[in-house]
């Protein structure tokens, strides 16, 4: 994971907002009529991919589109979930792009008390990289090791709950931080810096992931 710009709030979100809240508030909150139908926010689905070219933003592997079946379908997620945050269904800061997997079976309806890091917090200090860590060795997402207390709780809550080291995840993010290491090692070391610099003006996936190794290689003189 890592941050990303949600962009501004498109229009129409705000009349959706006022149209349909209150039945999802009924229905969660007060127990009051059936599950809304309305599935508005799809519109914005496509809104929010292009930020990241379709890339998930819990667990950076591309996405396909909503209408293929399977766990790499694009959905939006609601950070907060709306079973528990009725009121910010129609909430453009509430909205997460997505594959199926993460938000339909690992995240689902979760929301611990200290909630979870957020891909698209305000706050720098909020922010994915204050965080997480990244285990090039095993390919796993951690949290960053000087994390203490309700930070490190947060931390390793997310990774656990949003599935961010499911066992494909992080043979695949293992296996693109390899290529990327390759890639990176066949270039003399004045032109190493140009390299990463293309890598990154690409769309790619578990971007955050080399961000990270990237830091790494500049912690320790290799870079
Ligand atoms: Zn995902």
């Amino acid at each position: 994971m890592r941050w990303i710009d949600r962009g501004p709030e498109p229009p129409g979100v705000d009349g959706y907002a006022r149209q349909f809240t209150p039945g999802w508030v009924d229905h969660f909150r007060h127990g009051r009529g059936g599950r809304p139908t309305d599935s508005f926010w799809r519109e914005f689905r496509s809104t929010l991919g292009v930020r990241t070219a379709d890339i998930c933003w819990y667990c950076e592997r591309q996405c396909e589109p909503a209408s293929e079946a399977g766990g790499k379908a694009a959905t939006v997620d609601h950070f907060k979930p709306r079973s528990r945050f009725p009121e910010l269904t129609y909430q453009w800061t509430n909205w997460v792009f997505s594959c199926r997997r993460c938000n339909e079976e690992h995240k689902q309806d979760k929301w611990p008390a200290l909630g979870y890091v957020d891909p698209c917090a305000g706050d720098e200090l909020e922010r994915p990289e204050q965080f997480f860590d990244y285990d090039t060795e095993t390919g796993e997402i951690v949290a960053h090791p000087t994390l203490t207390g309700d930070a490190r709780q947060k931390a390793w809550a997310t990774i656990a709950d949003l599935g961010l080291n499911k066992l494909d995840v992080v043979f695949y993010r293992l296996d693109w931080t390899r290529q990327f290491l390759d890639d990176l090692g066949m270039f003399p070391a004045g032109e190493r810096r140009a390299f990463v610099e293309f890598w990154f003006e690409q769309p790619q996936e578990f971007r955050g992931a080399i961000a990270m190794t990237v830091a790494r290689l500049e912690a320790s003189g290799e870079l």
